[in-house]
């Protein structure tokens, strides 16, 4: 299944490759660069994130040992990440995406692309696996933290509209009479 899936994404991307953080210099250089722009609090670029620069997706040194499912489920919310660079193109994604940094806080451009890739989070584990776990508070929790929080350098700190972000695009993701894009 996971095999298939990178074939896939490899039909669209034939450039696609997926890279270790651990031992990699570029990524360690981020790691620096993160930790001195957030005043240290995230530490964990190295060991929980998925990172999509150009083709290539940086995985943490616990990529290998991963649920295969919760790998095909990061993969999907990455491949929206390299759909829209290539929509975007590289210069406009690293735009949008980074140069809200500054100030920490409000990074509504980056909010809006992570948006769309947990969009496709929730979509894969409700097909992957079923309504229970796509309704799970649990996952609600995390990703409205991932936009709340340091993790994200707090790119969208209005928790109620994160929430209500994500109540409605599980009712549009689980309706199947509503039509929803791809
Ligand atoms: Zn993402």
């Amino acid at each position: 299944m996971l095999a298939a899936f990178i074939r896939e994404v490899r039909d669209e991307f034939p450039n696609f490759r997926i890279v270790s953080k651990k031992g990699d210099r570029l990524s360690r250089v981020i790691d620096v660069a993160l930790r001195v722009v957030t005043l240290g609090r995230m530490r964990d670029y190295l060991t929980h994130y998925h990172t999509v620069i150009g083709d290539t997706l940086y995985v943490p040194e616990s990529w290998d040992e991963t649920d295969e499912v919760d790998r095909v489920i990061t993969l999907r919310h990455e491949r929206v990440h390299l759909r829209q660079r290539r929509r975007y193109t590289l210069p406009l994604m690293a735009l949008i995406y980074l140069v809200p940094l500054f100030p920490i806080g409000l990074a509504y451009g980056r909010a809006r692309i992570e948006w769309e890739a947990y969009e496709e989070t929730l979509r894969a584990t409700l097909e992957l696996k079923g309504p229970a776990a796509a309704r799970n508070p649990a996952l609600k929790r995390e990703i409205v933290r991932r936009f709340t929080s340091a993790d994200y350098g707090y790119m969208w700190p209005f928790e109620s509209q994160v929430s209500s972000w994500y109540d409605q695009a599980l009712r549009s993701i689980a309706s199947p009479t509503r039509g929803v894009s791809e």
